[in-house]
């Protein structure tokens, strides 16, 4: 029998009416003769009661060294108590369904708590679930290390969860389920003429998440495409049919759409460095410390005179510090947004660059830095007008619907 896994992001589960709506997506693939595996997340966003940040907010944060094992063990509540009242409603609607963990259902992960990798997957409870005719429900977001710890997967991990138990129950597809129709050309809330693509290939769909679009986390992507499994990105509250995202989608073939670019990305919240170098190997020593330090950097250019780079907005006293202690005056932009234009069909195709950057300064936008790959050009902007960058390069791509 053909496996589905389905897994519901944070809103879908958020109120009993919205779990109903949950109900009948696994109730509509088990009519179509699928076995069914789902995965939730916590009930409702930030904020709310079972939100992840609720119950960190639970921690005396002022504690010299935060317990990471402790906190992952907090953190996975808010998917357990999830699993457990998804499972309670379709039991109640004569559905037979099983609460499970990650740990439980198969996830082993190393010890590298908040952030955990997983080693393996041991899929036969699911399989010995799904023949006895009962719907799995699983805690997403967490796994469990060879010595019983319970970890996280980090941000967006629950569609990493599903992914991966996916790929080792060999399902026919992973589908996504979320509160817009599919993966689209901008984000909806920032773009109002953002359309919804039918289809998109793993690469292109790896890069926009990669550049910040949030539907999807890139680890779930990787996770899939090695595994060859079939992700489809689908709305909880519609009939949509949603995105397919599969190894050679329509941006590979250029289907009928004759543009280049199939979507616009951004990550609000960086900061610009800029190191003045004086003396040979400085650049490196500099950018070598802030690695040692936990401290991840971007949109790295360098110069015979200056290095220029982006962090986390959340990392700049710290960076600060560091170069200072290093006897290195930086200057610091703060507030800055990298918006990237991401599209298969970008490589070897002259004057992209060039379209770009007119289009973005016609507007008055500002350019403080670009960098561009095979499937991405990237510019950074102020924050400020971040939102009409992304208009502008969504209007000038022909991404408008
Ligand atoms: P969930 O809780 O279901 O995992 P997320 O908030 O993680 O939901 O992801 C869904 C949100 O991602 C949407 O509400 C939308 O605002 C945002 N988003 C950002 N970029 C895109 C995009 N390119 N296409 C669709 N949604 C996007
Ligand atoms: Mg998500």
């Amino acid at each position: 029998m053909s496996i589905v896994v389905q897994k519901f992001g944070g809103t879908s589960v958020s109120t009993p009416e919205n779990r109903r709506k949950v109900a009948e997506k696994i109730f509509a693939a088990k009519a179509q003769g699928h076995q069914v595996v789902a995965i939730v997340s916590a009930m409702g966003r930030k904020g709310a009661p079972y939100a992840t940040d609720t119950l960190l907010s639970l921690l005396d944060e002022t504690e010299a060294t935060p317990a990471l094992r402790e906190r992952d063990l907090l953190m996975s509540c808010g998917e357990l108590i999830s699993a457990v009242v998804m499972a309670n409603l379709l039991q109640a609607l004569d559905c037979p369904a099983v609460a499970l963990s990650g740990g439980q259902a198969g996830i082993v992960t190393d010890a590298r708590f908040t952030r955990a990798e997983c080693l393996n997957v041991a899929p036969e409870r699911l399989r010995s679930l799904l023949h006895d005719g009962l719907v799995p429900v699983v805690a997403g977001f967490q796994g469990m290390t060879r010595d019983g710890d319970v970890t996280t997967l980090g941000r967006g991990g629950s569609d990493t969860s599903a992914a991966l138990l996916g790929v080792a129950l060999g399902a026919d597809k992973v589908e996504i389920y979320t509160d817009v129709d599919g993966i689209m050309t901008a984000d909806p809330r920032l773009v109002s003429q953002a359309r919804v693509l039918e289809e998109i290939d793993f690469g292109e769909v790896f890069q926009m998440a990669d550049q910040g679009a949030k539907v999807i986390h890139p680890r779930a992507v990787e996770v899939a495409m090695r595994g060859n499994v079939p992700l489809v990105v689908r709305n909880t509250f519609s009939d949509a049919p949603g995105t397919r995202i599969s190894a050679g989608g329509a941006s590979e073939t250029g289907g009928t759409n004759l543009d280049i670019v199939s979507a616009v990305a951004h990550i609000a919240g960086r900061t610009q460095v800029t190191l003045p170098v004086t003396s040979d190997g400085e650049a490196g020593r500099a950018l070598e410390t802030l690695g040692q330090n936990n401290i991840s950097i971007d949109l790295i250019n360098i110069f015979p005179d200056r290095v220029l780079f982006t962090v986390e907005q959340a990392d700049s006293d710290h960076t600060e510090e560091i170069l200072r202690g290093m006897g290195c005056e930086a200057g610091f932009v703060e507030d800055c947004a990298k918006v990237s234009i991401i599209g298969h069909r970008i490589r070897g195709v002259p004057g992209v660059m060039s379209r770009i950057v007119s289009a973005l300064l016609r507007r008055g936008v500002r350019i403080l830095q670009t960098a561009d790959s095979h499937v991405t050009i990237s510019c950074l902007v102020p924050g400020a007008q971040m939102v009409q960058a992304i208009e502008v390069l969504h209007e000038e791509f022909h991404l408008n619907r």
